[in-house]
């Protein structure tokens, strides 16, 4: 009796366990965002010289993220198709050796990430978007191109004509409302809320 009642429990305890184990496999699985929604717009300026370093950074223009932030990356477009509109991203997990070149370029914590703490692009719980229109893909005005260093890519400058206003927060509303949290000193930049639960990876991208 007590025998078999330690069997079921210690069956009951392993399945837990792999329940657990199961969903932190899930949860921690890094996909290419084109998988999971191949209508989202890409840019990937990193696997290219037009980007703020001016070298290729990226052997490929492949996007991976987290997969509840793909999940959740598919819900922001879902919704600004409703607009007419869609998502474009430039930039979603960066290997931790990128953001050490990076900043021995910009070794600026407002603009690039310390690789001794880690960017929340290296956890694959950031990205770098902006909206364009559904019909000709022309990006919205934001006031300033991707990646531009002056305070007038702060999501706090307002000294901007009310259009260029609207288009940015149409962006943050619509990221804010699928769980991503504004960067302040870019527009472009968003966290996953919960990027804390993942760690930071040096998986080189390909
Ligand atoms: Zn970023």
């Amino acid at each position: 009796m007590d025998r078999d009642r330690n069997h079921t429990n210690r069956r009951r305890s392993s399945r837990a366990a792999a329940e657990i184990a199961e969903e932190i496999q899930v949860m921690t699985a890094m996909v290419l965002l084109s998988d999971i929604d191949p209508t989202i717009i890409l840019d990937v300026r990193y696997a290219t010289e037009n980007n703020f370093t001016g070298q290729v950074l990226y052997p490929v223009a492949k996007v991976y993220v987290q997969r509840v932030v793909a999940e959740r990356l598919a819900d922001v477009q879902s919704h600004l198709r409703q607009e007419g509109c869609a998502l474009k991203v430039f930039d979603g997990y960066r290997p931790l050796s990128i953001q050490k070149k990076m900043w021995e370029i910009v070794p600026d914590e407002r603009y690039v990430a310390d690789p001794r703490k880690g960017s929340r692009h290296n956890r694959g719980a950031a990205v770098d978007v902006t909206i364009v229109r559904a019909a000709d893909g022309v990006e919205l005005d934001m006031g300033t191109p991707y990646d531009d260093f002056s305070e007038k890519s702060h999501t706090r400058y307002s000294d901007l004509p009310v259009e260029i206003l609207r288009n940015r927060q149409l962006l943050a509303d619509t990221m804010k409302r699928f769980d991503f949290l504004p960067f302040e000193t870019e527009w472009w930049h968003f966290d996953y809320k919960e990027w804390g639960r993942f760690d930071i990876l040096d998986i080189p991208i390909e």
